[in-house]
């Protein structure tokens, strides 16, 4: 088993985005953030995953700040932590210290682990910034989205593209030599020249990493009303396309590897957090809302963090679902996300499956290719895989 990663949800945010539908809480104070924290801390404490991926090579953290447990003490090795929301930033760091000081009295930490913080513009100064650093974040996911006032106003993000660039300039100020934007293409009224600006700033800030996302629309949100009102329409899907092509293009152009559909880095910069999502590394989910996946099982926490909370304080799990997963078909369609593609033969060994018809009608279509033995899709591919997918599950 190769080393896990950690993921810590923090719910709060300063406001609701139009588009959004992840589980979040409206920041009300900090007394629930406390309260929050107190129950994702216990969660962190009482649940081990059911794994040994101990290994007395592996060098561990020497962290002076937490103490080292035994091998005895500690069942499992990570070497990757991403605390996502939400906007975690809105933290406090001694409330970032206690629930790192959580999993570091419960893990062994890889030393040089990746850890992973999601900031928004506008919610951290250069103190907050520094104390973060301070407490080991070695990665910021800068939640740009677009640099456009217009469309941030449209998408009711609470801050303008002047709190993007200072906020950027303090991370920079306060260390951070691994930071990656989020940015969404595809936006209501949005044209080519929109998205190339966005791009163009983008690439002039020179992050060590881009996350570039098209649209979805997720029915209960008030921008799905608009759309449905007619008050707004979508870019057609010829033009999304184009946005799509032109990103890969633009960026290849300005030194970015692709290594996934969506994600471009600098060498050396790919994230290893998000990686083990797609090789099927087990990821331990901890906080309302949290997935993981052990190797075997995914499960996942209650979704509402007043019942998350409540979960926590009155009984002994917050876990809603769990379930087997068909290893083969994930190994495929998340495997096929990676540029890289998938090693055909070692597909074969493991599971014992041959779709070579499969893979001919999707080569014929030019949405796959079979380069010295590994599977993966071609540019129509990755703007159509939704359907090679399907073909696989
Ligand atoms: S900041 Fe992110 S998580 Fe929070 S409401 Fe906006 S999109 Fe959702």
């Amino acid at each position: 088993m190769k080393p896990g990663g950690i993921y810590i949800h923090i719910p709060f945010c300063k406001s609701r985005c139009s588009y959004c539908d992840f589980a979040t809480d409206v920041y009300r104070g900090n007394d629930a953030v406390e309260r929050y924290v107190n129950a994702l801390c216990g969660e962190i404490d009482r649940f081990l995953p059911q794994i040994d991926a101990h290994n007395a090579d592996k060098e561990f953290s020497s962290d002076p700040r937490y103490p080292r447990l035994t091998a005895a003490d500690s069942p499992s090795y990570i070497d990757t932590i991403y605390i996502g929301g939400g906007t975690p930033s809105l933290l406090r760091p001694d409330q970032l210290e206690r629930i790192l000081s959580a999993i570091h009295g419960k893990f062994e930490i890889a030393n040089g682990a990746e850890v992973t913080m999601e900031m928004n513009p506008a919610t951290v100064t250069l103190e907050s910034l520094a104390a973060f650093r301070d407490l080991g974040i070695n990665r910021a996911s800068f939640g740009v989205q677009t640099f456009n006032d217009r469309d941030l106003k449209l998408l009711a993000r609470g801050h303008d593209a002047t709190d993007v660039k200072n906020t950027y300039r303090m991370l920079r100020d306060a260390g951070f030599a691994n930071v990656s934007f989020d940015l969404i293409a595809g936006l209501p009224g949005q044209k080519m020249d929109d998205w190339r600006r966005n791009l163009d700033e983008a690439v002039a800030m020179m992050p060590e990493h881009l996350s570039l996302y098209l649209l979805e629309i997720h029915e209960s949100t008030p921008l799905a009303e608009q759309l449905r009102s007619g008050r707004r329409d979508l870019p057609d899907e010829k033009l999304v396309a184009d946005m799509y092509e032109l990103m890969i293009d633009r960026l290849a152009g300005a030194g970015y590897e692709q290594y996934e559909i969506s994600n471009f880095a600098r060498p050396g910069f790919a994230s290893r957090h998000n990686s083990k999502y797609w090789t099927l590394d087990p990821v331990y989910g901890y906080g309302v809302s949290a997935h993981s996946f052990d190797g075997t099982h995914r499960y996942a926490n209650e979704r509402d963090t007043a019942r998350y909370v409540a979960m926590m304080e009155n009984s002994a799990s917050a876990e809603v679902m769990r379930e087997d997963i068909d290893l083969s078909s994930e190994f495929v369609f998340l495997g096929l996300r990676l540029t890289e593609g998938i090693d055909l033969d070692n597909f074969h060994r493991r599971f014992g499956i041959d779709f070579d018809d499969r893979v001919a009608g999707l080569v014929e279509n030019e949405l796959v290719e079979v380069i010295k033995g590994r599977l993966r899709l071609t540019r129509r591919g990755m703007l159509f895989s939704n359907e090679v997918f399907a073909e696989f599950v």
